[in-house]
């Protein structure tokens, strides 16, 4: 295991191939109590570059789409399931997604928030533990032991997968409609809508 300062781990050389790829550790970003906690897969060229997850177009689309739910990307928290980018934008490893489990749990327990929203195939199975449809899975929530409680886990499918294929835009708003409602139901915090800006 290797060093966490807070939400942020420090150093880490758990994943020799991904610390061979990667420029940074990206962690997550946004407030320590945010209602909505959205997990991606990991870095890739851009955030290795910029040191924060979804940006480049993927985040431009979140982004957007959470504006038309009233929520702002400064109001939620945004991680990823591997810290560090793999070679050639591969999925990461079984073993790679095992090494960092560690460091979600952790923030997900320190977050605790109301809703944790699975963007995407790897996430959805890496927190459910189990395989999952994304597509057709897409809006569901499941329950699952995360960060020392249970919690509702949002399947979602991933921002860019509409760059692909407009039907998944539906399926995005869809899903990230009922994240937005679930957000605040915990009480604690309390997302800003856009009317306040
Ligand atoms: S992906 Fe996670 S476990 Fe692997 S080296 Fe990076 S921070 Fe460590």
């Amino acid at each position: 295991m290797g060093d966490m300062d807070g939400l942020d781990v420090t150093a880490c050389t758990n994943c020799p191939a991904l610390v061979e790829s990667r420029s940074r550790i990206v962690n997550g970003t946004g407030p320590a109590d945010a209602d909505v906690l959205f997990v991606g897969e990991g870095p890739g060229e851009q955030e290795d570059r910029d040191g924060e997850p979804f940006v480049g177009r993927s985040g431009t689309i979140l982004d957007d789409t959470l504006r038309e739910k009233g929520l702002a990307r400064a109001d939620v928290r945004i991680t990823n399931c591997v810290r560090c980018r793999p070679p050639e934008n591969r999925d990461p490893t079984g073993e790679e997604l095992e090494n960092c489990r560690g460091y979600l749990e952790a923030e997900i327990e320190l977050i605790d928030p109301d809703v944790v929203v699975a963007l995407g195939k790897v996430p959805s199975e890496h927190l459910l533990e189990r395989d999952v449809a994304v597509t057709s899975e897409a809006g569901t929530i499941e329950r699952a032991t995360l960060g020392g409680a249970d919690r509702d886990v949002l399947i979602c499918v991933h921002p860019a997968a509409t760059l692909y294929d407009r039907s998944q835009e539906e399926t995005l708003d869809a899903a990230l409609e009922k994240a937005a409602a679930m957000a605040g139901d915990g009480g604690a915090g309390g997302q800003s809508q856009l009317g306040d800006f």
